[in-house]
């Protein structure tokens, strides 16, 4: 077995040389994958992950704009098109200056099976911008969407491809490329996800992810007879995720000790309540500004400046702001400090060896593709209102999300059950890997 998987790493490693991120999420699904897929009859011999780690298409592509010193500045865009055999092209675009096409792959292929797992109909996409937002004032962040949709318009639709946000790309940016593609189509369709709910948008979509991340670590502790109630939590990041993720657990009866961003974390030792965490949506929403001025505003905290937060004990884990920020090293300190369960909000947070040690300590791991799935099925459930031109209320929307997440659950554990203990990296990708296999055998060779 190990021998046809490494047969097999080679052959897409060979193509796809200098992109360790994306070489990364193939590794972890080949691992879990090839394995059952040599047992099944039907997929046996089709080469169908051979298939699905090429993308169908991918689009690179030139993204000029003039900042507010009228110097002209050139940035590149992406959009992969991965995989459409259950649906359009679904995912979030990115704006970070560390974007490049081996992260936008690995984000692209982990999105097919998450998407898969949320059971609605939608393939796997991904894009963005080595464009940092950060520090930009709002008018250039406006020319630069408007340029960078003038481009993207003409590879996108409501069946076709439906981008999102993600690290960087918010409602503000959302909004800036909503207007650019309107205009340019001249059509009002529901070509993005995560608008505002007044022309579009569905309600609980800004929280869906955080939400969701917290719903799933729920399941995983109620399978084992814990729940979320007094215990403490630690958060990475302070975006989108991880407030939402802060809101829920604190509504849930857990307590938040830190929220970080890339200059470090802080610590509360009194727990972040609703009070502080609206402080915080304040800091970084509106006032776009850097976390460690918690602690001016709560001298009781404490901040870590260059530290992430997996040094603070914790029960449950949740790492919520980029890929593979918890490495080995932070696992091991958060097994010794007794984490029972981490949750992850992020996509690929955890390093291979972090995987490794929470797989030998049994602790309860949910990768992203399963953890983090909220946010896009409530951008399913968005797409679904706007074909229909109806708004669900928002406990409605919240209903649905919790019987996808509880859903998404039940599918790792039936395809990830070993002995009393369930291995959510495997159930999480057989279980997305099937459907998507079904219908690429249904639609032939593509
Ligand atoms: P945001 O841009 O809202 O927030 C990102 C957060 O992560 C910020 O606090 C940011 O800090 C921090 N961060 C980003 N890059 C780094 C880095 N290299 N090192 C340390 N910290 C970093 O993004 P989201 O909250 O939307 O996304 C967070 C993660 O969740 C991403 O992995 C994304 O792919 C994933 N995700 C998001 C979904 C969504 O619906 N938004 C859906 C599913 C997954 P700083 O401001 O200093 O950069």
């Amino acid at each position: 077995m190990d021998k046809i998987v490494s047969q097999f790493l080679a052959q897409v490693n060979a193509r796809n040389q200098n992109e360790p991120e994306f070489m990364q999420a193939v590794t972890e699904v080949a691992e879990t994958v090839i394995p059952y897929i040599v047992k099944q009859d039907i997929y046996y011999g089709q080469n169908i992950l051979l298939r699905m780690v090429e993308p169908e298409r991918v689009v690179s592509f030139r993204v000029a704009w003039i900042d507010d010193n009228e110097e002209i500045q050139v940035n590149r865009g992406y959009r992969i098109e991965m995989n459409s055999a259950i649906g359009p092209y679904k995912g979030g675009l990115r704006f970070h200056p560390s974007v490049n096409l081996s992260i936008l792959k690995f984000l692209a292929f982990e999105q097919i099976f998450k998407n898969s797992l949320t059971t609605l109909p939608m393939g796997g996409g991904k894009g963005g911008s080595d464009f940092d937002p950060k520090g930009k004032s709002d008018t250039e962040v406006m020319r630069f969407c408007q340029s960078f949709m003038t481009e993207l318009f003409r590879h996108i639709g409501p069946n076709r491809d439906i981008p999102a946000g993600d690290i960087g790309v918010g409602s503000r940016e959302i909004g800036y490329l909503f207007g650019q593609y309107k205009r340019l189509k001249n059509e009002f369709t529901g070509v993005l996800t995560g608008k505002g709910v007044s022309w579009g948008g569905s309600l609980i979509r800004p929280e869906a992810t955080g939400y969701g991340v917290v719903y799933f670590a729920r399941q995983m502790l109620a399978h084992q007879n814990e729940g979320l109630e007094g215990k403490t939590v630690v958060i990475s990041g302070s975006g989108n995720v991880a407030q939402f993720a802060a809101e829920k657990i604190i509504q849930l009866g857990g307590t938040v000790l830190t929220l970080s961003d890339s200059s470090g974390y802080i610590y509360d030792a009194d727990g972040i309540d609703e009070e502080k965490l609206s402080y915080v949506m304040n800091l970084k929403n509106v006032k776009r500004d850097r976390i460690h001025h918690y602690v001016t505003k709560y001298p009781k905290a404490t901040f870590h400046a260059g530290k992430t937060p997996w040094e603070v004990p914790c029960k449950v884990a949740l790492p919520c702001a980029t890929q593979n920020e918890l490495d080995g090293k932070a696992a091991a300190l958060l097994i010794k400090n007794g984490c029972l369960c981490v949750s992850e909000g992020a996509n690929m947070p955890s390093t291979p060896e972090a995987i490794e040690q929470f797989a030998n300590h049994k602790v309860l791991f949910a990768p992203g593709k399963a953890s983090n799935a909220g946010g896009v099925a409530v951008s399913g459930l968005e797409m679904a209102q706007n074909s229909l031109r109806y708004s669900w209320s928002r406990e409605e929307v919240d209903q649905r999300l919790q019987t996808i997440m509880n859903d998404i659950h039940k599918s790792c554990v039936q395809f990830g059950a070993e002995g009393d203990h369930v291995n959510y990296v495997k159930g999480a990708n057989i279980a997305g890997f099937v459907k998507i296999a079904d219908a690429m055998l249904a639609q032939g060779v593509v």
